[in-house]
C-alpha cells in the first residue's frame, strides 16, 4: 500500500492538502518533521498515513483527553486499530490496553504526557517496536507557548531511553519564531524537515460589527440560520448565562457551557451540542479546547477576547470541513474594559519572580491593544490576522468585512486638532459624551453646568456629525494620541502625540465607509444554495439515516461522516459500491460500515432514477480558490470587486512631474468604472511598497513613520514638506514620474483594497 492508497481507503480522500504531502514523505523516508499548519488544515493525516505505512507502532503524544477519544474513534471508524491511554480510563481498563498494545494490536495509540513515565507504560515502551513518535500541541513544550505543560520533559526522556530512536513528528499550529525554535532545540529534532502552511483558513468569514444593541444583533445573525451549528462565546460566565436565557427566550434549542457548572452537566451539554441535539452552545472560552465538530457554521464572540491568539484559535473552530463557515465579532468598547478587568484578577502562577510576572503583565496587555486593534482597524481584517502571525500580505482578502465595505480615505487632520483643543481647554476632566457635545455645541444641562458653552472651542465641529467625531476620537485612541483612563469614567488624555499634532507634522488618514449602515451578508455558501429543493429533501433525509446510524453506534453524527460527504451524496447520487467509493469522506471501511445503508436511502428516495439534484456551479472569483470545496462558491454579485489596474485605466493616467501616493489613488480611483469596482488608496499601495522593502515603518517618538529605503530613493521617492488647509507645516512622501511609472507597473498583478 502506498501512501494515496491509504489515504483513499482508510480516509476516503483523493488528494492530499497543502503541506500534507511533503510531510509525509519526509516521515517515510526516515526524517523527523515539524508540521506547523493553522487548525482543521489536516495535521492529523500527516501522521496518521505514515503510522498506516510504517512497520512499527506510532505513539502519538496528545495533551487532550477528549480529542484524544474522538481520534480514536474516527480512527476505529476508518478501520485503524487505535487505542488511547490516559487518565479516563480505570487501572485495569489500562493494562488491558498496554497488554493487547504489547501483543502489537494496534497500529496507533494515543497517550497523554504524564502517562510516560509511569512504570506500567515504560515496560511497555521499552519492548515494543515504535517506529515513530509523533507530538501533537507541539508548543506545550515550549516555555514561551501559552500552555506550556512541563510534562511534556518527559517526551525527550523517553525517547532517548528507546533502544532506537523513533522518527520523531511534531505538529502545532503555533508560529511564533521563539515557539518555532524551542520545539525544534527541546524535542531534539534531528535535522527536520519543518513546514509552515499558510495560516489563512479561505473558508472562514470574517466580520467585526459595533452594534447598538448586541442582543439583537446576535438573536437576527442566529434566526438568519436557522438549523446551522454555532458556538456563542461570552468573556465571562454572567454573559454566558444571561446570553443563554436571551436565546432560550427566543425558541433557540440552545445548551451553555462555562467553568461555574459541575462536571456532570458540563458533560451533558457538550455532548447534546457535539451529537446535534442542540446546535447552539453559549460559552466561555474554557469551551472547545479538544473538541472537533467539524460542522461548525459560525463561531460569534458577543465579546471582545483577550488576544489574538484566543481569537483565532477559537474563531478557528468554525468550517473545520473546509466549507464556508462565519467568525463574527461583536466589539463594544466596554469589552476592552472587561478584558482589563479580567487580566488584572488573572491568577499567577505561584512560582513566578517577580520581573516574571510583570512580564506577563505586559504581554497580557500589549496583547489585549493588539486585539482591540483588529476591532477598530478598518483594513482587511483577514489580512490584518495573517500579518499578526507574521505573514507577509498586504491586499485585500475580498471576503471579510472591511473588504466588503467601501471606505473612503480622508485626512482629519484638522477634526483632530480641535478635538485636542477641546481636551486640553477642559483640562483633561471629560469623557467622550460631552467632548463630542461640546464641540457640537449642544445645549444640554450638563455642559451648560459645567459652562462649557464659554469656552473658546464650544461647537468648534458644529457642523460634523455625532458618530463622525466619535469614530475620530476612537482612530485617535487607537493610534494612542488620546489615551482613556481605565476607570469606569473613561476620561480622555492626551499622549505625547498630540505635540506633533497640533504642529501639523503628524497628519491623521482615516477611512470612513461611504454607506454607513450597509448591510453585509456573509459570503457563505447555504447548502440551500447548491443543492435544489429536493436535493435538500434528500440531503435532510441522508441526516436522518445519519441520525439512525449515531444512536446505533453512540457516536457524535459528524465522526459517521460530515455535512460535506453527504453534501456530496445529494450530487454524485451512488447507487453502486464503486459510485460511494467516490464520493468524498468515504473510504473502504466507510463503506463497509454504512455505504449500503446510504444507497438505498438515496434509491429509494430517488426512485431508482438519477437525476441532477444541483445548481451548476458558477466560476469562482480569481484569486479566492478554497481548494477543498466540492463546489465552488458563487461570485458574488453585486458587490463591486477589488479595485484592479485595468487597461483602460493605466491608458488614461496621466503622470505629472511629481505628486503623492494619495493624489495617484485619487487620479486611479477617478478613472475607475465605480459600478463594479471599489476604491483603492495611498495607504494600500504604500503597504505594497513597504512589503518590498522600498519603504519601511518605523516607530519614533510614538507615531508609525515612514522611512525612505535605499531601493525607494532610488525608485525616486523623496520627502517634501507641504503646507497644511490651516497652514500647519508638515512632511510628505513624493513620488518622481519615473516613480509614478513603476508604481503603476507593480500594481497591475495586484489586488488592492
Ligand atoms: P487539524 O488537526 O489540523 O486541526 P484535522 O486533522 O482535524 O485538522 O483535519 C480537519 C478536517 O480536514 C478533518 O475533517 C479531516 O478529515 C479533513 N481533511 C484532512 N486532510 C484532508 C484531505 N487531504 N482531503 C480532504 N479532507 C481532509
Ligand atoms: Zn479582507
Amino acid at each position: 500500500m502506498n501512501k494515496f492508497e491509504a489515504l483513499k481507503k482508510y480516509f476516503g480522500y483523493d488528494s492530499f492538502r497543502e503541506g500534507q504531502e511533503s510531510l509525509i514523505d519526509s516521515i517515510l523516508n526516515g526524517q523527523d518533521v515539524l508540521g506547523i499548519m493553522p487548525t482543521g488544515a489536516g495535521k492529523s493525516i500527516c501522521y496518521q498515513v505514515p503510522a498506516l505505512l510504517l512497520p512499527g507502532i506510532t505513539l502519538v503524544i496528545s495533551p487532550l483527553i477528549s480529542l484524544m477519544k474522538d481520534q480514536v474513534r474516527s480512527l476505529n471508524q476508518a478501520g485503524v486499530h487505535a487505542a488511547y491511554i490516559n487518565s479516563s480510563l480505570t487501572e485495569n481498563q489500562i493494562s488491558m490496553a498496554l497488554a493487547n498494545a504489547a501483543k502489537g494490536q494496534y497500529k496507533i495509540i494515543y497517550v497523554a504526557p504524564e502517562r510516560l513515565e509511569t512504570y506500567s507504560f515504560l515496560e511497555f515502551a521499552l519492548n515494543a517496536s515504535i517506529s515513530m513518535i509523533t507530538v501533537d500541541e507541539a508548543h506545550c513544550i515550549s516555555q514561551w507557548g501559552q500552555d506550556f505543560r512541563p510534562s511534556y520533559m518527559n517526551i525527550v526522556k523517553l525517547v532517548s531511553r528507546l533502544s532506537k530512536r523513533p522518527i520523531v513528528s511534531a505538529f502545532t499550529a503555533t508560529a511564533t519564531t521563539n515557539v518555532k525554535e524551542d520545539i525544534i532545540c527541546v524535542l531534539g529534532l534531528a535535522g527536520p524537515n519543518v513546514l509552515v502552511t499558510g495560516f489563512d483558513r479561505k473558508n472562514l468569514y470574517f466580520e467585526v460589527k459595533t452594534p447598538r444593541k448586541k442582543d439583537e444583533e446576535l438573536v437576527s445573525y442566529i434566526k438568519e440560520h436557522p438549523g446551522e451549528s454555532g458556538i456563542i462565546y461570552c468573556a465571562t460566565r454572567k454573559n454566558v448565562e444571561s446570553v443563554y436565557e436571551l436565546l432560550l427566550s427566543q425558541g433557540l434549542e440552545v445548551t451553555k457551557y462555562h467553568a461555574g457548572l459541575t462536571n456532570e452537566e458540563r458533560k451533558i451539554n457538550q455532548d447534546a451540542f457535539i451529537f446535534d441535539e442542540k446546535p447552539i452552545v453559549v460559552a466561555t472560552n474554557a469551551f472547545g479546547m479538544g473538541i472537533d465538530k467539524s460542522n461548525v457554521r459560525y463561531v460569534v464572540h458577543y465579546n471582545m477576547p483577550q488576544s489574538m491568539e484566543n481569537y483565532y484559535q477559537e474563531a478557528g473552530r468554525a468550517g473545520r470541513d473546509g466549507e464556508k463557515a462565519d467568525c463574527v465579532l461583536l466589539y463594544s468598547p466596554q469589552d476592552v474594559m472587561i478584558n482589563q478587568f479580567l487580566l488584572d484578577n488573572k491568577e499567577v502562577r505561584r512560582d513566578m519572580e517577580e520581573d516574571e510576572i510583570k512580564a506577563v503583565k505586559e504581554r497580557d496587555v500589549q496583547r489585549l491593544r493588539d486585539m482591540t486593534y483588529y476591532c477598530r482597524t478598518k483594513e482587511c481584517l483577514r489580512s490584518h490576522i495573517l500579518r499578526y502571525f507574521g505573514e507577509n500580505v498586504y491586499s485585500g482578502c475580498g471576503n471579510c468585512s472591511n473588504c466588503l465595505t467601501e471606505y473612503e480615505e480622508i485626512d482629519v487632520t484638522d477634526m483632530c486638532i480641535s478635538i485636542i483643543k477641546a481636551i486640553l481647554e477642559t483640562r483633561q476632566r471629560f469623557g467622550i459624551n460631552v467632548i463630542v457635545g461640546m464641540l457640537r455645541g449642544e445645549k444640554k444641562a450638563k455642559l451648560l453646568s459645567y459652562r462649557l458653552d464659554e469656552l473658546q472651542n464650544y461647537g468648534a465641529l458644529k457642523e460634523v456629525s455625532e458618530s463622525r467625531i466619535k469614530q475620530v476620537i476612537n482612530e485617535m485612541l487607537m493610534k494612542g494620541i488620546l489615551q482613556a483612563t481605565e476607570d469606569k469614567y473613561a476620561l480622555l488624555r492626551c499622549s505625547e502625540q498630540v505635540d506633533e499634532v497640533l504642529k501639523g507634522s503628524y497628519r491623521i488618514q482615516m477611512k470612513i465607509s461611504e454607506e454607513q449602515e450597509k448591510k453585509k451578508t456573509s459570503q457563505k455558501k447555504r447548502t440551500s444554495d447548491v443543492l435544489t429543493s429536493k436535493g435538500m429533501d434528500l440531503f435532510e433525509r441522508l441526516r436522518e439515516v445519519r441520525a439512525g446510524l449515531a444512536r446505533e453506534e453512540a457516536l457524535p453524527p459528524y465522526i459517521i461522516s460530515s455535512d460535506k460527504t453527504l453534501i456530496d451524496m445529494c450530487i454524485k447520487l451512488p447507487f453502486t459500491k464503486e459510485e460511494m467509493l467516490n464520493v468524498s469522506g468515504i473510504g473502504e471501511n466507510k463503506y463497509q460500515k454504512y455505504g449500503q445503508q446510504f444507497i438505498e436511502a438515496i434509491k429509494e428516495f430517488m426512485g431508482g432514477e438519477k437525476e441532477q439534484l444541483y445548481f451548476e456551479p458558477v466560476e469562482e472569483a480569481p484569486g479566492n480558490d478554497s481548494g477543498s470545496s466540492i463546489y465552488k462558491p458563487e461570485k458574488r454579485n453585486k458587490k463591486k470587486e477589488a479595485f484592479r489596474l485595468t487597461p483602460e485605466i493605466e491608458e488614461r493616467i496621466v503622470y505629472l512631474p511629481e505628486c503623492t501616493m494619495p493624489e495617484l489613488a485619487g487620479q486611479l480611483n477617478e478613472l475607475r468604472d465605480e459600478r463594479t469596482m471599489k476604491k483603492t488608496s495611498g495607504a494600500a499601495i504604500e503597504r505594497m511598497l513597504i512589503s518590498r522593502s522600498y519603504l519601511e515603518e518605523r516607530y519614533i517618538d510614538g507615531i508609525w513613520r515612514k522611512i525612505i529605503l535605499e531601493k525607494g530613493k532610488e525608485l525616486g521617492i523623496f520627502p517634501k514638506t507641504r503646507i497644511s488647509e490651516k497652514g500647519w507645516e508638515y512632511e510628505a512622501l513624493y513620488y518622481s514620474e519615473e516613480a509614478q511609472r513603476k508604481v503603476v507597473e507593480m500594481i497591475r498583478e495586484e489586488v488592492l483594497v
